[in-house]
């Protein structure tokens, strides 16, 4: 009999003994959303055929899987804007319980309502739905135009589906901060974990950075003022510190990128819509797999050669106002 120890090719280690189990997916730069900290208002978006196509991604994720890779997220920009979206994931999908433990997606949600089905049938559990706000003016204004309904029937139609929904805040200093004990309980009524994400400055937009952000610290300090909070040993595989809220019964994350760095724990990477594998989301470094893929060259080679490059750690600061950003690229670009 073989040995499959024996032939499986190692796992994908770091120079600093990290073990890559995580990979992030982006499938588009695209979005019929426009976040006013995530993206400018007048984004240039990338020509289709620089995107990886079905099975560029396809071979991309079945060599992380070899490599050690047990979690995909699919994310974007807003993966439920491409085109061929259950292609991709129902290809991907064919290694869960096969080296692969989890395929799960990031999305704002407006298109939940006509994909949550097809998400559950390619292995789907949970998604993380991207919300920053319950009140529609604000929602309307931090998407430049989007429509809150469209979320929450988003939402609904997901857990109707038996999909977990998790949602992701981004803590904006003056649109939302005021709103979260709302929010959360919101959530926690509806069976719905909320994990709070500080901004970070990451590509340029047209507000100042400065203005958004606010320490996580000081929101899990007023919330401790209105809540018995624990902690919680859910761990996702994620950078989130999760807490248990008694009064509401729901779990609450923070992720501190800014405030508290966690990147001693890092197990993961991510992949640009255009085949970039970035190492870091806060350093510039990358790896274009798409030039391996294209050229036929040997994509677990270009893996080893870009994870024994993996930084230790990012160094955002946002720190005073009028600073630009640490890195270039939008996280639309990047894929959070
Ligand atoms: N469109 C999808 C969505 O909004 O969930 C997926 C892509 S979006 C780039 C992924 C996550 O990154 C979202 O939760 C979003 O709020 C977050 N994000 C975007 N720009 C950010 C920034 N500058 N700082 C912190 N989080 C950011
Ligand atoms: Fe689009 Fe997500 Fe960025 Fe908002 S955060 S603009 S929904 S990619």
């Amino acid at each position: 009999m073989i040995d499959k120890t024996q032939i499986s090719p190692a796992p994908l280690v770091d120079p600093f003994g990290r073990k890559i189990t995580y990979l992030r997916l982006s499938v588009t730069d695209r979005c019929d959303l426009r976040c006013n900290y995530c993206m400018s208002e007048k984004m240039t978006f990338l020509p289709k055929s620089d995107l990886l196509d079905v099975s560029e991604l396809d071979t991309v994720a079945s060599a992380f899987i070899a490599r050690g890779v047990r979690k995909i997220r699919i994310t974007g920009g807003e993966p439920l804007v491409r085109r061929n979206i259950i292609e991709i994931m129902q290809r991907i999908s064919n290694h869960l319980g096969d080296g692969l433990d989890e395929l799960t997606l990031t999305t704002n949600g407006t298109q939940l309502e006509k994909h949550a089905a097809d998400l559950v049938k390619v292995g789907v559990r949970r998604v993380n739905v991207s919300l920053d706000t319950l009140n529609p003016e604000s929602f309307s204004r931090i998407t430049r135009g989007g429509r809150l309904n469209q979320v929450l029937d988003g939402i609904a139609a997901a857990q109707s589906h038996g999909l977990k929904v998790k949602l992701n805040v981004v803590v904006l200093k003056y649109e939302n901060l005021e709103e979260l004990p709302f929010i959360v309980r919101w959530a926690h009524k509806r069976d719905i974990d909320v994990t709070l994400i500080e901004a970070m400055p990451m590509g340029e937009i047209e507000a100042d950075r400065f203005d958004q952000y606010t320490p996580l610290s000081d929101v899990q300090r007023n919330f401790r003022k209105l809540w018995t909070m624990s902690r919680d040993s859910f761990q996702t595989g994620g950078p989130s510190d999760y807490w248990r809220v008694k009064e509401t019964g729901g779990r609450l994350g923070f992720i501190t990128p800014m405030s508290n760095n966690f990147c001693g724990g890092c197990n993961r990477v991510r992949l640009t819509c255009t085949g970039r594998l970035v190492l870091c989301l806060g350093q510039t470094d990358d790896a274009d797999l798409r030039a391996v893929l294209r050229g036929g060259g040997d994509i677990h080679a270009a893996l080893e050669e870009a994870i024994a490059r993996k930084p230790k750690s990012h160094d955002f600061l946002i720190d005073a106002p009028g600073q630009k950003p640490a890195i270039s690229r939008h996280m639309s670009m990047t894929g959070g």
